[in-house]
């Protein structure tokens, strides 16, 4: 289940770029910008909690994003709870794709989104400059998905999302589900065809110990493996290569080569060894991991009144930082300090 053993690299004159003390190359920022949701998934708000901390302005954070892609950071995905909940997410894709006229010509501007206002806001986040969506969808069977949303009437909603998404461009479109024995692993061989018949890339995610109340166990993870024999039963896979050694899902095609799926499965199969993440948190902390035991108050520097290279070199020191990876299923592991709906996608 471990990672490959990272060493600390000794290396006298590191390359360039934002990386961690393993040498790891951190171009990958996701970022929290609210942890309000509109849905109470049964595996995720397990609890009664709500949202639990602050938001920042856009502009705030639009600042702090501004440092990250100034230091390396060449990818940018804005997450929750549910991002779409944010008045002023049009604007604050567009003043972020603006940073391509400054050096930023690469950026790659992504958003997690559990679809359900998509529909109404596809069109003017492509036209704001968001390159691709991805949708966290739980399930192709309306009645299973209400179930685990606890939404009624939200499956309409969100397939008429996927379906807004993909007609304004905003591609590829991946589709995440996460997977819990029990829950809707009946849902596996119904997802490979949705697959094909909506063009979408369906991504399976091994269920992983970051709910808010004690619901994860070994037994409850549907490994890759099986998920593999029972799509193969039905609809042979075809393995295809990795794009980018810090891709986080294993890719396959169709026999037939129509249609592509993933399996996430950082529970079996970790990938932790060419991790290119870290995160911020919708109160402006860095987590340089998911599982992270310790925050790095960002935030509260700049609110401090610290300038831009005293916080770039904060956010340096914070990286170098960064944990080698996860210890899932491990004596001793500890859950993250906050559970996934409060650190974001
Ligand atoms: S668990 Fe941590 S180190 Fe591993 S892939 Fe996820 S964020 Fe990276």
């Amino acid at each position: 289940m471990a990672a490959a053993s990272l060493t600390v690299s000794s290396v006298s004159s590191p390359a360039p770029g934002l990386r961690d003390s393993y040498g790891r190359l951190i171009h990958d920022l996701r970022v929290s910008i609210t942890d309000r949701c509109n849905y109470k998934c049964v595996y995720c708000r397990t609890g009664e909690m709500g949202a639990q901390y602050p938001e920042l302005a856009i502009d705030e954070y639009l600042r702090l994003i501004k440092l990250f892609v100034s230091l390396g950071i060449t990818k940018v995905r804005l997450t929750g709870g549910e991002p779409l909940l944010r008045r002023g997410i049009v604007d604050l894709v567009r003043e972020i794709a603006r940073l391509r006229t400054c050096g930023g010509a690469t950026l790659d501007i992504a958003l997690t989104t559990n679809g359900h206002l998509l529909d109404g806001l596809a069109g003017p986040l492509k036209a704001a400059g968001l390159n691709r969506v991805t949708v966290s969808m739980d399930a192709v069977d309306a009645a299973v998905f209400e179930r685990i949303t606890r939404v009624e009437g939200s499956f309409a909603a969100v397939l008429a999302g996927v379906r807004a998404a993909r007609a304004a461009g905003l591609t590829p479109l991946k589709i995440n589900c996460v997977l819990l024995r029990g829950f809707n692993d009946d849902q596996i061989e119904g997802f490979a065809r949705f697959a094909r018949e909506e063009n979408v890339v369906v991504r399976f995610i091994e269920f992983m110990p970051l709910e808010e109340g004690r619901l994860w166990s070994p037994e409850i993870v549907v490994p890759l493996r099986e998920i593999v024999e029972r799509i193969g039963r039905v609809l042979p896979l075809v393995e295809l290569p990795a794009r980018d050694a810090s891709e986080t899902a294993r890719r396959y095609t169709f026999s037939d080569g129509l249609g592509e799926i993933g399996i996430i499965a950082p529970v079996t199969q970790a990938f932790c060894g060419a991790c290119s993440r870290v995160r911020l948190t919708s109160d402006g902390k860095i987590r340089t991991c998911l599982f992270s035991q310790i925050e790095h108050d960002l935030y509260g520097r700049m609110r401090a009144g610290e300038s831009d290279d005293e916080l770039r070199a904060y956010i340096i020191s914070t990286v170098q930082s960064k944990e080698a990876r996860h210890h899932i299923g491990e004596p001793g592991f500890l859950k993250p300090s906050r559970s996934m709906v409060h650190i974001g996608g």
